[in-house]
């Protein structure tokens, strides 16, 4: 339902929390929340069933980062729980995604990751698209996620971290929408601009079958096959 993320100095996760709550509007039953940092050594995940005050509510007085990716969710794809909220992480804790849409194929993806040994933690389709990420081979996130993305059939916006990535955020978009909000020396993605809009102006929005890597300071976008795009920001009017 509603994405949002951010990349630079400020301590994350408040900045997210807001950001979910201007994305509030549009309605959900859980969401979620994970953050990193660049001398972290993993990733912090909170997540409730609720609304965002919900999840506030859970979040640690020491929940401290300057990354991070958080979600609000409307189930398509197993009921709303705390466990069916968004992010979803792999077994070894390195890979979180938020996804907005709908694999078509989880079903079969989750039978086929099952016999080989994947622990399943929730019911949503979404889950499929952490394990895939989190057992491909490629050095780099980016191919990661392209590799997964690959396997799957359906609609998404996704935004991915991974804990050996610290210095990035992937995302991807197919028939949901992704924009990108352009700070200095920080980054903004989300799936509306009324999330962004309090903090950056400049936004760039993908193109589906387009994927862009974010990082505090630049941000570059490509197609799923790995061919560069050129994504200039265009400057949003908005009446605060
Ligand atoms: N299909 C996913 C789920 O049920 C995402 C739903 C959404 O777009 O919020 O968890």
């Amino acid at each position: 339902c509603g994405i949002v993320g951010y990349i630079g100095k400020r301590d994350v996760a408040p900045l997210l929390l807001e950001g979910l709550q201007r994305l509030e509007y549009r309605g959900y039953d859980s969401a979620g929340v994970v953050i990193t940092s660049p001398k972290a050594t993993g990733l912090k995940m909170v997540k409730a069933k609720g609304r965002v005050r919900d999840l506030e509510a859970k979040v640690p007085a020491r929940f401290k980062g300057t990354t991070g990716i958080a979600h609000t969710r409307w189930a398509t794809h197993g009921a709303p729980s705390d466990e069916n909220a968004h992010p979803h992480m792999s077994g070894d804790n390195k890979v979180a995604v938020v996804h907005n849409g709908i694999i078509d194929n989880a079903a079969e993806l989750r039978v086929k990751l099952t016999a080989e040994g994947v622990e399943f933690l929730s019911e949503t389709d979404t889950e499929v698209l952490t394990h895939l990420i989190a057992r491909s081979q490629a050095t780099d996130l980016e191919d990661k996620v392209r590799e997964a993305l690959r396997l799957i059939e359906g609609t998404y916006g996704i935004a991915v971290v991974h804990a050996d990535f610290p210095d990035r955020i992937v995302v991807a978009r197919n028939g949901s929408p992704v924009v990108l909000g352009i700070g200095d020396k920080e980054m903004f993605v989300a799936s509306d601009i009324a999330a962004l809009v309090s903090h950056t102006r400049q936004i760039v929005t993908l193109d589906d079958g387009e994927m862009a890597t974010l990082k505090a300071d630049d941000f570059r976008t490509y197609t799923t096959e790995g061919t560069r795009t050129t994504a200039s920001p265009t400057t949003v009017e908005w009446e605060a």
